[in-house]
């Protein structure tokens, strides 16, 4: 790791812009349970005196209506948050997406495949705890991202949270009551943070080359499908139809599943020839599948499924609604799922997306 220090008169000159979409750091408890509550939020953000601070970007801030608690978002929310984005791609030198912790992974994923050719950072970030309240984590993380936005470090979607920006389609949300509440096992952190953000400048993607845009999603239909021990295949064969465009099958292990008798097969093949583009990966947070090691994962791979390697499930569902999405045809698309297209992945290919 090297610790670089940050010139704090040259970032009170950047400009940020952040986008607060929901999420539990915005919230108010409610007799139904914590809910955004955006005149609440702005008001304790006036109160915070570091966000005016000369050693702070300038900053505006844009609220996504309706703000969401992100168990509801969509690809129809991923659509407007790359597109707030992208309107003001050339008015500032990053960007901070304040955003619930529950699908904080995926939006991160998707995002990372939406913004083609984006150099700037773009961090997302939010809290366990509102800020409302008296032990939130919400201001170390809000005022930490918008640093780490600020400077010309990272050219790529992020996620910071308790002290670790993490690779956006890397991260998983990992504990459902932690401050720490991200991890991306495959991926060392982008930076640690402690008394300095300390960039782990080996691990960071190099800026991109080619010219910033955006790829709007489609709500392709797709599917996970976790496998576990009595896993009765046979009930999945009604959803393996033609409208279904891309499954991603959580394994165990290296990418073994039951042989299911002679029910399995079948089923496998039957998706295959409907086009269905299906990705194997893997239920150990850590580690990678690798397809024909056990006689087990033989069959996935005979059937034409193709390996994810050590994606997470968050970056393949993201991945699969990107491809899609580009209208690439069915073996142009297993081909990109095999390839790492934004470090999502540890493939030796790599290819240009
Ligand atoms: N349910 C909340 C959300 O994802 C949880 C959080 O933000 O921590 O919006």
């Amino acid at each position: 790791m090297s610790t670089q220090k940050t010139n704090k008169e040259s970032l009170h000159r950047r400009r940020i812009m952040i986008l607060y979409t929901g999420g539990t750091i915005g919230m108010i408890r409610t007799e139904q349970g914590y809910m955004p509550q955006k005149e609440t939020f702005h008001r304790l953000l006036d109160q915070i005196p570091e966000l005016t601070s000369e050693a702070m970007p300038q900053w505006d801030m844009i609220d996504m209506e309706p703000l969401l608690d992100s168990s509801n978002i969509t690809v129809y929310e991923w659509n407007r948050i790359g597109q707030m984005i992208a309107a003001r791609y050339d008015q500032y030198d990053g960007f901070v997406v304040l955003h619930g912790t529950d699908t904080m992974a995926y939006t991160a994923s998707a995002l990372s495949f939406m913004l083609r050719g984006n150099r700037k950072p773009v961090v997302l970030t939010g809290s366990q705890i509102p800020l409302c309240e008296i032990r939130s984590d919400a201001r170390d993380n809000l005022i930490t991202a918008m640093l780490v936005a600020a400077e010309d470090k990272v050219h790529e979607v992020c996620l910071y949270f308790g002290g670790k920006l993490l690779r956006g389609n890397r991260a998983m949300k990992y504990s459902a009551d932690g401050l720490i509440a991200f991890e991306s096992p495959n991926y060392p952190p982008l930076a640690e943070v402690g008394i300095d953000i300390r960039y782990n400048t080996a691990a960071l993607l190099p800026p991109c080359e080619g010219s910033f845009s955006l790829q709007r999603l489609e709500n392709v239909p797709i599917g996970v499908i976790k496998v576990f021990p009595g896993i009765q295949f046979d009930l999945f064969d009604a959803i393996m139809t033609e409208s279904l465009k891309g499954i991603v099958v959580e394994t165990f292990g290296t990418g073994n599943i039951p042989e299911g008798g002679d029910k399995l097969l079948p089923i496998i093949r039957k998706a295959s020839a409907n086009g269905t583009v299906m990705i194997v990966t893997s239920q150990c947070p850590h580690g990678t599948v690798s397809l024909g090691t056990y006689e087990t994962s033989y069959a996935l791979k005979q059937a034409g499924a193709v390996s994810g390697y050590d994606i997470t499930t968050e970056a393949a569902v993201a991945k699969l609604y990107y491809l899609f999405s580009r209208g690439l045809d069915r073996e142009a698309i297993k081909s990109r799922m095999e390839c790492s297209l934004r470090g999502e992945m540890s493939s030796e290919n790599a290819k240009d997306s």
